[in-house]
């Protein structure tokens, strides 16, 4: 007997609307409920808004660049660790997670969630610091700032528009990142939780990478409370696990724990304060945060990690060189902008000199960046 089916008659396809009415909870951000772009765009027959946002982001020159940007390890570093791109991925897993757990907007997390990195120049936050330098009476640089004008002015993939005509709730999305701490409503919920799944991957995976490079030991990692505690949690399930084991399966647990907490003080929130709309979430104080207890740890993780790992004496040498390069470029450019690529001397007209050639310089990846170097200053 054939087990292929002959006729899928018994299939009725959804519309997306029909199929969020179903999935989403009522404090999701459904796509009908859109507010649209800013370039009227005719509605497509089978993909959401924010489906479209998530696409035109992976076709985006910005996103494929950060295969080769320093997340915190240069690649002179070895091959183990972490680039933007693939923290890029992790962040979009850990925060659909949480978004399907909690009947959020998937389509809308994980466009958030893979746009989130796409401002950052070469070299990190190292690069990040010589751009907003170079720029301090000229606004400043900064990467969620950054990202904006990729999606709104630096992408030229279509005709009709500048930039990728992303729906405004992304924008909005992308905006509170920028503007973190000021006053004004709440992220949506798809918002806070691309946030909230940032944190979890970068505290987790720049320990790995620390580990992996050599920087720090097992055990002086397990004297921090936070895997102190991750580690107990293994060994309860697990008696005997050789070093290499127990690091995975407390990595493992550190994501497992992180998300459990934040989903269980989330929808214990939510519940508490009676949301039950997008609206609610906005005029609500932020939900998405980790439990007391586990904020304490996590901070405790973050100072160590910044002492020693982000401020390593190897990942300083390494930062201080970039630097140095950068600057320099950035003032050759700046004082002779006939060398940019004509695109961005294009952009002289409207930005002035040297935000054209910061936005030049920030687009590039780390090995994009060492090859401009060599070619115009190395000889
Ligand atoms: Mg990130």
């Amino acid at each position: 007997m054939s087990i292929i089916p002959t006729s899928h008659s018994a299939v009725t396809p959804l519309t997306v609307p029909q199929r969020e009415s179903v999935l989403l909870a009522p404090y999701a951000m459904h796509s009908a409920d859109s507010v649209g772009r800013r370039y009227a765009e005719p509605a497509h027959p089978y993909r959401g808004p924010f489906q479209r946002d998530r696409d035109r982001i992976v076709h985006s020159s910005a996103y494929r660049r950060l295969s080769y940007k320093t997340q915190v390890f240069t690649e002179s570093m070895g091959d183990y660790h972490r680039t933007r791109l693939t923290h890029t991925l992790e962040v979009a897993g850990v925060a659909r997670n949480l978004g399907r757990a909690l009947r959020l907007n998937e389509d809308l997390i994980e466009a958030l969630a893979l746009a989130h990195d796409i401002g950052h120049p070469p070299f990190g936050h190292a690069g990040e610091d010589v751009l907003d330098e170079c720029l301090a009476d000229d606004g400043g640089f900064n990467h969620n700032r950054q990202a904006l004008r990729i999606f709104e002015e630096l992408e030229t993939r279509y005709h009709d528009f500048p930039g990728l005509n992303l729906s405004l709730e992304v924008l909005e999305g992308q905006g509170c990142r920028a503007c973190k701490g000021a006053a004004g409503p709440s992220p949506l919920l798809e918002v806070q939780v691309v946030d909230a799944g940032d944190s979890i991957a970068y505290d987790t995976h720049d320990a790995d990478d620390a580990l992996e490079s050599g920087l720090l030991t097992l055990e002086e990692l397990l004297e921090l409370p936070l895997w102190h505690e991750a580690a107990l949690r293994v060994r309860r399930r697990f008696a005997a696990l050789s070093s290499d084991e127990l690091r995975r399966a407390v990595l493992h647990e550190l994501i497992d724990w992180q998300v459990s907490d934040l989903l269980q003080g989330v929808l214990t929130r939510l519940a508490d304060e009676g949301i039950d709309s997008p609206a609610a979430v906005r005029a609500a104080e932020p939900v998405v945060y980790p439990s007391s207890d586990l904020a304490e740890k996590k901070a405790e993780l973050e100072a160590f990690l910044h002492e020693r790992v982000y401020r390593h004496p190897q990942v300083m040498i390494g930062r201080r060189q970039a630097q140095a390069a950068l600057q320099m470029m950035f003032d050759a450019f700046a004082a002779d902008p006939a060398r940019l690529p004509v695109r961005f001397q294009d952009r002289i007209p409207q930005d002035g000199p040297r935000r054209a050639t910061a936005d030049y310089l920030a687009g590039l990846t780390d090995r994009a960046a060492w090859q401009v170097f060599q070619r115009h200053f190395d000889q």
